[in-house]
């Protein structure tokens, strides 16, 4: 659609006018991204990327197409519609399965402009440049297959539709080079013939890029699940690219280039916060193994009252909050950052440690914490505080299981062996809030429940922090 736009006088912007108003979106994604990259820039990150989009729009619609208008808003409409109901509506539980929802559509988009670009007749390539044309349809349309099935898996996954385990089948290295393979000889086979003709290996390439797709994060399970997210974050940046190439849309370039680059430095940073390559994600298969220490952990579990609960946070003077998928799940943070306030107020140290890939989404603790406004100051990476750990009085876990499990660091054998973790069981006392004794997202058992200074106050986290800021405030 877009390719085959051209100025349009009437309706008072014209395509250089346009081409000025996308320079000026492309600058706002970027401090849009920097401004996102702090947690007290954040919300004027989020603005300035809302008005790069609108200016984006306007451009596009008034400034390069040529009528359609009609036809454009309505598919806009209810897109914008559907959009915002499900933006306002969506639980902040939910967001890590609709982040990877809008994800698959990103993928599915590059798809059908792919498919769209290479049937429609007005486009003209200049000559010399059909094989190019012809490549960046292929390989946007092959990024966008895997985005997308890799996108709808990842949602299935996070939603706990299917299990979050790996599921490995035998050969998988061999069945997915071949896949691979066949696509590349596809491709030689687009690139011979007709137009017409050149819809076969097109869609054959698209059958098994959406099987590629499905069985490459189907293969990545239990604690390598961040990098996913992350990863198929950087790929629907590539497909924006790619389909930006094809409708040789300058801005589409450039937005799909910043989300892919910046997707691909988190899923570095994850790789990192897990101590993990990122070649042996994509491979898979990690969190699959059992532990000889699952059979075999020593000691009691050791139940705490609320009471307790409340005179060890009385008498502690430093205290750290470690928040983890269950304050998410029990929308906690609100009720917390008055338990915060409140032992602020009675002159106690209080800080959170914040691990990389606690919850279910990259930087999930933060967002939950930053919309219960708990000071960003307060809120310190893995990395900051973890050495600070055994000079603090109490900890109280809150809903974490897998960030703050020792067996990452004492068993070799365990399916999360050197992945770093929030050292809480080194601190005095350690106050574990979880409703039962749950393994968390990787299946692990945590021998941190048996150890000497934990403590386990069961129940649903909120009722929990609740009632313990009740007695607080006697
Ligand atoms: P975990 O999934 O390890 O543990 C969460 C714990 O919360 C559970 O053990 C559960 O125990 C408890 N819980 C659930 N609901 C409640 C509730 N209402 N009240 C109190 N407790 C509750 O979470 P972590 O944050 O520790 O670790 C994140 C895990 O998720 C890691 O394995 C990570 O790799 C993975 N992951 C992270 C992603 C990311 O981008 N951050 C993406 C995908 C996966 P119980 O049922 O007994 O209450």
């Amino acid at each position: 659609m877009v390719n085959s736009m051209v100025a349009s006088q009437e309706i008072g912007l014209n395509e250089s006018a346009a081409l000025v108003m996308y320079l000026v979106a492309g600058v706002l994604f970027i401090f849009s991204l920097s401004g996102l990259s702090n947690q007290s820039t954040a919300r004027r990150g989020n603005h300035l990327g809302i008005a790069g989009m609108l200016l984006a729009l306007v451009a596009t619609v008034f400034g390069l197409m040529q009528g359609g208008y009609g036809v454009t808003a309505i598919a806009i409409t209810p897109a914008v519609l559907i959009g915002a109901v499900l933006a306002r509506s969506v639980p902040m539980k939910g967001m890590p399965e609709l982040v990877a929802l809008l994800h698959s559509f990103v993928g599915l988009a590059a798809v059908l402009v792919g498919i769209s670009s290479h049937l429609d007749p007005a486009i003209n390539v200049p000559p010399g440049e059909q094989t190019i044309h012809e490549i960046e349809i292929f390989v946007g349309v092959f990024i966008g297959a895997i985005t997308f099935t890799g996108s709808i898996v990842a949602f299935l996954k996070l939603k706990a539709t299917i299990s979050g385990n790996a599921w490995l089948i035998p050969g998988r290295h061999l069945v997915n080079l071949a896949a691979l393979a066949i696509c590349v000889c596809l491709g030689v086979w687009f690139c011979q013939v007709e137009t017409s003709a050149a819809m076969v290996p097109l869609l054959l390439m698209t059958a098994i890029a959406s099987l590629i797709g499905i069985h490459m994060v189907m293969a990545i399970g239990g604690a390598d699940m961040p990098v996913v997210v992350s990863m198929l974050n950087s790929y629907s940046g590539w497909a924006a690219s790619a389909a930006g190439f094809m409708l040789k849309n300058h801005l589409l370039i450039v937005t799909g280039a910043l989300v892919g680059s910046s997707g691909a430095i988190l899923s570095y940073i994850m790789c990192a916060a897990m101590n993990r390559s990122f070649v042996s994600v994509i491979m898979g298969g990690f969190g699959t193994g059992t532990s000889s220490s699952q059979t075999e952990i020593e000691g009691t579990v050791r139940e705490i009252s609320l009471d307790e609960t409340v005179s060890t946070l009385e008498d502690a003077q430093s205290v750290v909050i470690v928040p983890g998928y269950g304050m998410a799940v029990a929308q906690a943070q609100h009720s917390l950052a008055e338990v915060v306030k409140t032992l602020r107020g009675q002159n106690k140290e209080v800080r959170f440690a914040i691990h990389p890939v606690a919850g279910r989404l990259p930087g999930h603790m933060n967002v939950l914490l930053a919309e219960a406004n708990v000071p960003y100051d307060i809120v310190l990476e893995m990395d900051e505080i973890n050495e600070d750990m055994s000079d603090t009085d109490a900890i109280l876990v809150i809903g974490a299981n897998d960030i703050v499990n020792p067996a990452a660091l004492d068993d070799p054998n365990s399916p999360i062996a050197g992945m770093p973790v929030i050292e809480v069981w080194t601190a005095k006392t350690c106050i574990v809030m979880k409703r039962g004794m749950a393994t968390g997202y990787a299946g692990v058992v945590n021998p941190l429940f048996y150890k000497e200074n934990t403590w386990m106050l069961f129940g649903d986290a909120k009722e929990n922090v609740d009632a313990l800021l009740q007695k607080l405030k006697r």
